[in-house]
């Protein structure tokens, strides 16, 4: 439906008020709740993207979790990773991209992808592990 709010997570539309200001589901915001929609109001720098984050520490590095909410008339996550990662104090990211599939990106290794078995990855926990193993030499679930 034209002009129809759904949930960043899992795609569903949304009706409540406080939801729909979230771009977050009441069942998805009680699983992913500690994601954070990016203020551009107290931002210096003009992401351009629309997204909600969480920080991690990935071997001591600060690292983003971030979830690209695909609206219209903003500049995709992928598109602006360099700009959102500088605006967050952030190493790299690991991001869902408007098609739902997670990759990573840090200014070391630039983009890269967390396919696993060659299936590009469209689950978050394991796209942490992926990249945790990959990126950082830090063993786990897959290691
Ligand atoms: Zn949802």
């Amino acid at each position: 439906m034209e002009g129809e709010v759904t949930c960043c997570i899992c795609g569903k539309p949304l009706t409540k008020e406080e939801s729909i200001a979230r771009g977050m589901g009441d069942v998805c915001a009680e699983r992913y709740g500690l994601f954070k929609p990016n203020n551009k109001k107290e931002k210096t720098i003009e992401s351009q993207s629309n997204y909600v984050y969480h920080i991690i520490k990935i071997d001591g590095k600060n690292i983003a979790i971030i979830i690209d909410k695909d609206a219209k008339g903003y500049m995709s996550v992928t598109n602006n990773i360099g700009n959102i990662c500088q605006e967050l104090g952030v190493e790299g990211a690991i991001y869902r991209d408007s098609e739902g599939v997670w990759d990573f990106w840090s200014k070391k290794t630039g983009f890269k992808s967390l396919a696993l078995h060659g299936q590009p990855n469209r689950n978050m926990d394991s796209a942490i592990e992926v990249a945790k193993i990959r990126f950082f030499n830090i063993g786990g679930l897959f290691s």
